[in-house]
């Protein structure tokens, strides 16, 4: 196979609908992947399909329940006939001072963004022994490496996804199967449209540090899901790659 080529490859992205996730599925549908776009909101989800050319499908799926991610699993089999590649990225973030959050919003954000990740990974294991192989792409943040005063669960999740990525990188390694995150830096989504209109000053902070000088698109993720989901990284398993416009690099 070509280096970043993804022709008959079977990619299912969980909140593929909207923002981080569909920029990465249109990557993979450039490079010739079927995408199961996986989301709760069925509208979202059909629109998202409509962007993605005549190979893609979509399911609906609340990640935080293991029934739900077994059959998202189960109906990509059943539309596609193989899983390949796994982008965990469904997430949300609920913004408090750490001793203003209920047991209820840390287990929301926790579940939301990493159990998630463990569940729709387990379901998937099977499917990629049996193919031979697969990639797992797991979606942390910059949180994964950085505090934010307004954000413990979400901080938490997030520096959890890069230590679970470790764990079933070196785990599943022996079954050809790469695991890795990528750690966006500031975006441009519903997500942090919510963030921009919750914590002031945000907007402006976030462009003085990033050094390329600007807030990230969806697009500008497309290229590492390439790279991750494809043969060109095969010996690549257990690292956590930033796409940030540099923002992590600076001092
Ligand atoms: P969006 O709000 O645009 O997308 C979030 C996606 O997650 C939606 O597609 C949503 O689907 C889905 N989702 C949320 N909860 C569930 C659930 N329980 N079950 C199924 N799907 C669910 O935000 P982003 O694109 O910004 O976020 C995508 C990922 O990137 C998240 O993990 C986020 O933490 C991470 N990230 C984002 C950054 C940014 O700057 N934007 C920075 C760093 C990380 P639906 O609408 O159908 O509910």
């Amino acid at each position: 196979m070509k280096l970043f080529e993804l022709s008959g490859r079977v990619a299912v992205v969980t909140g593929g609908n909207g923002g981080i996730g569909l920029g990465m599925a249109k990557g993979l549908a450039a490079a010739g992947a079927a995408i199961m776009v996986a989301g709760r909101n069925a509208s979202k989800n059909e629109a998202a399909v409509k962007t993605l050319g005549n190979k893609a499908a979509s399911v609906e799926v609340d990640v935080t329940n293991e029934a739900s991610c077994r059959s998202m699993v189960a109906a990509t089999l059943a539309r596609f006939g193989r899983l390949d590649i796994l982008i965990n990225n469904a997430g949300m973030n609920i913004r408090k001072q750490p001793e203003e959050y209920t047991l209820g919003d840390w287990r929301t954000v926790i579940e939301t963004n990493l159990t998630s990740a463990f569940i729709c990974s387990q379901a998937a294991y099977p499917e990629m022994v049996k193919a031979g192989g697969g990639k797992i792409i797991n979606i942390g943040s910059m949180t994964s490496i950085f505090g934010a005063s307004f954000a413990a669960p979400y901080t938490a999740s997030k520096g959890g996804i890069v230590q679970l990525t470790k764990a079933l990188a070196t785990a599943w390694a022996k079954d050809r199967i790469q695991v890795n995150a990528v750690l966006p830096g500031w975006i441009d989504t519903d997500l942090t449209r919510r963030a921009r209109k919750e914590v002031e000053g945000l907007h402006e902070r976030v462009l003085a540090r990033t050094p390329a000088g600007r807030w990230g698109v969806p697009e500008d993720h497309a290229g590492i899901a390439v790279f991750l989901a494809s043969s060109a990284s095969d010996f690549v398993t257990g690292t956590a790659i930033a796409v940030d416009g540099g923002y992590s690099a600076q001092g």
